[in-house]
């Protein structure tokens, strides 16, 4: 991982922030930056290398989707997921993803060109090699293709950060090849324009989601009651 971002801080074709922003979100998620941390803009762009524009305009990126807050009395630090708020915004994201996909397959109907294979097809290759972290950036590309394919802006815009909320989330999912497995058949449902179809399976695969996280973060089975909305998670504990 760091070494992926310190060999990326030389690529010009990922914005600094980025860049930062997926550095910050690696240390929050394995635990060097734990739920409550402080977040010093100077003491992050000290420790990346880098100058504190990129790092702030990375926390900002990471506070409007969720992951970072501010508190007048602490400056911002790293926000505790609570039970109630990672069910929320999986709730969010099957209403919304459904329709995107139901809209890129009309899209797709009516001669929208697309690279839906080509991403699934990258993945694969990626499973096959091994290369999980490859795996997991094909996959969450596949998302955003989707999205994009359903030419609705505001349905994009509502969407990005819920994606980037959940970004970290999943990372957790163990097995990459089920998840490449369900793309494919969505991507099948939507290159045929069955919309009505790619739409079930759009649903069907946040759930999947869903449970999955549900039980690694809070030890829950498939059932996952909204109702017990008390525990909390740090964003950077162990949860194997
Ligand atoms: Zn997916």
């Amino acid at each position: 991982m760091a070494k992926n971002a310190s060999e990326r801080l030389y690529q010009h074709q990922v914005p600094m922030r980025d860049i930062v922003a997926d550095e910050i979100r690696a240390r929050i998620f394995d635990g060097r930056l734990p739920a409550g941390e402080r977040l010093v803009e100077r003491d992050l762009a000290e420790s990346f290398g880098v100058s504190r524009h990129p790092v702030r305009e990375a926390l900002r990126v990471l506070q409007r989707e969720g992951i970072v807050e501010s508190l007048a009395s602490r400056g911002l630090i790293v926000t505790s997921l609570s039970k109630r708020q990672v069910l929320d915004l999986y709730m969010i994201r099957e209403a919304l993803e459904s329709v995107a996909t139901r809209e890129a397959a009309l899209r797709v109907a009516e001669g929208a060109e697309h690279h839906l294979d080509a991403t699934i097809a990258e993945a694969q290759a990626a499973v096959r090699d091994g290369d999980i972290e490859a795996a997991h950036a094909a996959n969450a590309r596949f998302h955003d293709e989707l999205i994009a394919l359903s030419g609705n802006e505001a349905l994009e815009h509502m969407l990005e950060p819920i994606l980037g909320r959940l970004h970290w989330l999943f990372r957790q999912v163990a097995d990459v090849n089920s998840v490449v497995v369900e793309h494919a058949r969505i991507a099948e449902a939507v290159t045929a324009g069955d919309a009505e179809w790619a739409a079930t399976l759009a649903r069907a695969h946040v759930l999947a989601y869903r449970n999955a996280t549900m039980k690694l973060l809070f030890d829950e089975g498939t059932d996952a009651e909204p109702g017990s909305a008390g525990e909390t998670v740090d964003q950077g504990d162990p949860v194997s």
